[in-house]
């Protein structure tokens, strides 16, 4: 598989969409994540209620593949606890490490497993989901 396969339809599709391209207004948990090797550098805004995540969004520049990541990462997240938030950070770096396992979890987001054969563009799909990680156990 070469990089152009890669940027398959639903990447190129989630980097597109702006749905998730915004900035939260009310208090939220915010978090930058960059990366230096590609100058990816986005800011993740989580919204609790409580244990559950209400609402994400996500502002800044990156690659295709860092900003469809965390646009399928959002899709994910929305709605589920922090546990289970957390539980899927763990599952996508897993299949970014090539371990064997069900991955049906993680939606969309199993197109990126082909990231997995390029080392430098693990750090750019796992950048959100870390981030994302980083702001939960800051929150607890
Ligand atoms: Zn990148």
């Amino acid at each position: 598989m070469d990089l152009n396969q890669l940027y398959s339809e639903v990447i190129m599709e989630h980097y597109r969409s702006s749905s998730h391209r915004r900035q939260l207004t009310s208090s939220c948990l915010s978090k930058r994540g960059h990366n230096p090797l590609c100058g990816d550098d986005l800011t993740l805004q989580i919204k609790m209620d409580g244990e559950i995540i209400e609402d994400a969004a996500f502002h800044g520049v990156g690659c295709a593949i860092s900003q469809a990541s965390t646009s399928m990462m959002i899709d994910l997240i929305k709605g589920k606890n922090k546990r289970e938030a957390l539980m899927l950070v763990e599952k996508f770096s897993q299949m970014l490490k090539k371990e064997a396992g069900n991955y049906d979890m993680l939606e969309d987001a199993q197109v990126l497993r082909g990231v997995s054969d390029f080392p430098a563009r693990i750090k750019c799909a796992l950048l959100a989901w870390y981030t994302l990680k980083q702001i939960i156990e800051e929150s607890n």
